[in-house]
């Protein structure tokens, strides 16, 4: 085998997890001229039914930036509403639950609320995804000239880096930290419900905020309710909305309630819900007691705790690493997860371009360990502010000195 064989066949990035952040950093990486697979254990992008909607804000220019001209032009279409153009600045306003006050808004420019699953779908335009690929370990070649990620169906694939987009239980992080890779939990849970309903009733729970609408409820539960898919606005019918709360759950509650059924969750949230305001009471009175739904225990992961002076990041030499909520996982009130996960997909793709033309391990080595000093910082910060976010707007005598009520959705 030639040279230039060798440096090629060590020329791949592998990504795994084909979810917003793997699949904005393989764009990024094709528009350096940079090959990447990406792996997804599920066997297709549309393999789960759950859904929701993403606020993109500050990090909308970075998204601009990762993707194709022609992509870009598309982004209205995977927006909730495709038909309800963004406004130069929005506002996401917050309702007292149970009264229906107005009691804060925090307001941006150029909001942009897209389905998850549509933004994905855009994502993988082009790309190489490779379905039903779950990744079981990680190899590293002992000369440091390359790295193997091991699937569980048997199969494995040699690369230049590893990049673990693999979501908040990420895979890559347990196999590079242990038991530092651990989520904290969280004494919080929420339940998320999408359903389409008649067309006045369509019409009714669309009154107050044509997008999204936030509720704090004086007992210490939150709420969200959004537009998830309007294609076609003379046909409110066919509108699926979104919408959950959440509330306050020991560690040992969450445990003890770990099995509960649909019907039990959904008879939960609908009891939380009677002592609330529209839309969520109308809302969730209007779906049936088995309507599907589906339920989450809220949990954290800040990288400062597995990355710090005391644990240097990097055992490998830069051969693998961590983006997106694999990398900083974090509760979702201040809608900020999707956008440093964005910012993470630029970053690394500027790091990975700069190291993969030439075969100089140190550069690799520098340059992804400077990537991570600033993701630790940056996202670590957005971890512990998302966290105290949570608790603060969950706990009625806080809620006005909360993060989003004092300084919106804005970067940390
Ligand atoms: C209700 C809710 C509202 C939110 N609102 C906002 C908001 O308004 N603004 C905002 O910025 N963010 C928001 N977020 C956060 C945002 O959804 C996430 O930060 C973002 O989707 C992270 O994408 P990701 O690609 O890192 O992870 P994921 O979307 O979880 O993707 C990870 C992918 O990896 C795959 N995978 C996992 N393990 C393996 C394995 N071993 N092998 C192969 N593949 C694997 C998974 O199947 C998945 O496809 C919200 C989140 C929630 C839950």
């Amino acid at each position: 085998m030639g040279d230039s064989e060798q440096v090629a066949r060590h020329d791949t990035v592998l990504i795994i997890g084909a979810g917003s952040t793997g699949l904005a950093l393989a764009q990024g990486l094709g528009k350096a001229g940079v090959k990447c697979v990406v792996f997804e254990k599920h066997e297709a992008q549309d393999a789960r039914d759950r859904d929701w909607n993403l606020g993109l804000h500050w990090g909308a220019p970075v998204l601009e930036s990762l993707i194709p001209p022609s992509s870009w032009e598309q982004i209205q279409s995977v927006q909730v509403d495709p038909n309800t153009p963004t406004k130069p600045e929005d506002t996401l306003q917050f309702f007292n639950a149970k009264t229906g006050e107005l009691m804060g808004g925090a307001t941006m420019a150029m909001f942009y609320r897209l389905r998850r699953s549509k933004l994905r779908a855009l994502l993988a335009k082009d790309v190489d995804v490779r379905y039903s690929k779950k990744l079981s370990k990680i190899e590293y070649a002992d000369d440091g000239s390359s790295v193997t990620a091991e699937f569980e169906d048997g199969t494995s694939e040699t690369g230049r880096i590893v990049v673990g987009a693999d979501g908040a239980k990420s895979q890559v992080r347990n196999l590079l930290f242990g038991e530092r890779a651990a989520p904290e939990r969280i004494p919080f849970s929420a339940t998320f419900v999408q359903a389409k309903f008649s067309r006045e009733q369509a019409l009714h729970l669309r009154r107050q905020h044509k997008l999204y609408l936030a509720g704090i409820h004086p007992a210490g539960l939150f709420a969200f309710f959004g537009m998830q898919d309007a294609p076609d606005p003379d046909r409110p019918e066919n509108w699926t909305f979104f919408f959950y709360i959440s509330w306050p759950s020991s560690i040992q509650e969450q445990d003890e309630t770990a099995d509960w059924t649909n019907e039990q969750r959904m008879k939960q949230v609908k009891e939380k819900s009677r002592d609330f305001a529209d839309p969520w009471k109308s809302a969730f009175e209007w779906i049936p007691d088995n309507h599907p739904c589906w339920y989450h225990d809220m949990s954290d992961w800040d990288p400062a705790r597995a990355i710090s002076d005391e644990y240097p990041a990097d055992k490998h030499g830069g051969k693998a690493t961590i983006a997106g909520d694999a990398a900083h996982t974090m509760t979702y009130q201040r809608g900020q997860g999707l956008n440093h996960s964005l910012t993470d997909a630029k970053k690394l793709t500027d790091a990975i371009a700069s190291f993969m033309r030439g075969d100089d391990y140190e550069v690799q080595k520098t340059a992804i360990a400077e990537y991570e000093k600033e993701m630790v910082a940056r996202g670590g910060d957005e971890v512990r502010l998302s966290t105290k976010n949570t608790k603060m707007l969950h706990d009625w005598g806080m809620v006005m000195q909360s993060p989003v009520m004092t300084n919106g959705m804005k970067k940390s």
